[in-house]
């Protein structure tokens, strides 16, 4: 089977939103084709950077998309030479957010430790 390219009407907004502007669920959404907002997707889903399909949440796209991000359970993202800006620009949106959440929980922990 050979990957195609989605149509327009499957490109959800990452075609006219920068990725700067979404935040980080909207963000990994608007990597898997034809699925607009929030909800969990059962079936097989196409990634907007290399086609491959696969179902899961935000965990299992970050996953995919940023091979730094491991327990595995899809192969990571092989992104078509015509997006790989794109993808880079995820990437490295991501790994700003998780290192922030990352920074919140060890300053909620460190509150913790302190009141303890
Ligand atoms: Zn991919």
């Amino acid at each position: 089977m050979s990957a195609r390219d989605p149509t327009t009407e499957e490109l959800p907004a990452w075609n006219n939103q920068p990725i700067d502007k979404l935040d980080r669920s909207s963000l990994l959404w608007t990597t898997i084709v034809g699925v607009h907002g929030r909800k969990k997707e059962f079936k097989k889903k196409p990634c907007i950077f290399c086609f491959k399909k696969y179902v899961g949440g935000p965990t299992n796209i970050e996953q995919h998309l940023d091979n730094m991000v491991y327990s595995k359970n899809i192969a990571a993202c092989k992104p078509a030479s015509k997006f790989i800006d794109r993808h880079t620009e995820a990437v490295a949106k991501l790994r700003i957010i998780r290192k922030q959440n990352d920074e919140a929980t060890e300053a909620a922990n460190e509150r913790k430790r302190l009141k303890a």
